[in-house]
Formats: C-alpha cells, structure tokens, sequence
C-alpha cells in the first residue's frame, strides 16, 4: 500500500519574463537620465507623433564607446549627431540620451515618428564594411532582454499612440561597397541581427512588427 502522503502544492513554475513586466508596471523603471550635450538643438516634437519604436545594436564593444560615438557633431548646420533616445547596456543598466519629446536621429527615413533604443553590442565592430567580418555573434544576454522588455511595457503604457515595432535592418536595406573588395557588396545596417529575441522582446506588446514592402 502507497503511504499517505499530503498532496504536493501545485509547482509554480515562474514566468520570468511576465514576472519582470509586471514589476516593472508596480513601479517606476530605473532610468538614468544622461541627456546628449546638443539635446536642445534637435527638433522637437510632439508626443503623440511617436507611434514606433526602432530596436538597435550599438556595433560599439561598450556602452561609453556608443556614447562617445553619440556625442560627436556630425551634421555642421545643427550642431547635431546621430544617437538613439534609450541605451541598454548588457547588464541591464538603461540610460536615456535623447528625450522622447525631441527627434533623434538614428534611423534613414523614419526619425520624426520613432524612439531609438540601442542595446550595447559589439555587432561587427571594427569592420563594419568588410566583407569578411560580417557575423553579427554576441548574443544578448538575460538581464539585458529583461530590462528593454520592462522598458518597452513602460512606452506602452507612456505612449498610446505606439502601434509599431521594427529592427533598424528592417528599415534600412541598403547595401553598399565592401572596404575590402569593391566587387562585394555588404548591408549599411544588420542590426539588431539574427541573434536578437523577437518572440521575447513582443511578450506582452500588442504592437505590429512594421516590415516595410522590400524591392523599394
Ligand atoms: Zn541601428
């Protein structure tokens, strides 16, 4: 005869990712604000103008080379560089250099309705153009999927007007000529690439991936 033993309580398997979202609804995101120095230069915009977010990677080894890289003035008659709003470095830590309310530029023809958000990753760097050198192979790693999964739920909830979510190398096809063979040619933009977790990232958003019509 089996003993009699109590019965087992139900397991509780943890949903880690819906766990994090909902602790991140119950309170306030930790985000660093560390504007860019030529923040005020750049255009203003209205909130309810946003309605996409642009995923990135920083193609830089580390979060103070990607803001070394934001920080440069690149367009003369604005003062102005290219940068997204939101940072995720690979621990999780979330810094913001371009407030919502003013357009950044981080992405070819989709900037005045979109918010840029740039995980630190080392993508192709240094040889972003060379033919040989075009695995993107870091992967992300947890806390730093966590973190931009609670930052997404925050847009969310912050800006109703979001219907749309997109990778930069859905936005941006182009090709152009390999440094190393001009007979090759290599996509301008791979990122986020292979390695980044949609299905994660779209837990919990009710946003459309916006692949744009290809052949354009
Ligand atoms: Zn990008």
């Amino acid at each position: 005869m089996l003993p009699d033993f109590p019965p087992l309580p139900p397991t509780v398997s943890a949903p880690v990712e819906h766990a994090s979202i909902e602790r991140a609804q119950a309170t306030e995101l930790a985000v660093e604000i560390a504007p860019l120095p030529y923040e005020a230069k750049l255009d203003a915009r209205p909130l309810s103008q946003i309605d996409l977010v642009v995923i990135h990677c920083t193609e830089t080894p580390t979060l103070a080379s990607a803001r070394e890289f934001g920080e440069k003035v690149l367009y003369e008659g604005s003062g102005t560089g290219n940068s997204g709003h939101y940072y995720i470095d690979r621990d999780g830590r979330i810094v913001l250099y371009v407030r919502p309310d003013r357009v950044a530029h981080h992405v070819r023809g989709y900037n005045p309705r979109s918010i840029g958000i740039e995980l630190v990753n080392t993508g192709r760097y240094p040889h972003w153009r060379d033919s040989k050198h075009q695995a993107m192979n870091e992967p992300y790693p947890e806390a730093q999927i966590v973190a931009l999964q609670a930052l997404l739920a925050q847009l969310r909830r912050e800006f109703p007007s979001i219907r749309y979510i997109a990778g930069h190398e859905d936005l941006d096809t182009a090709m152009e000529q390999a440094l190393d063979d001009p007979n090759v040619e290599v996509p301008r933009k791979r990122d986020p690439g292979p390695l980044f977790p949609w299905a994660r990232a779209m837990e919990g958003l009710d946003w459309e991936r916006l692949t744009p019509p290809t052949g354009g």
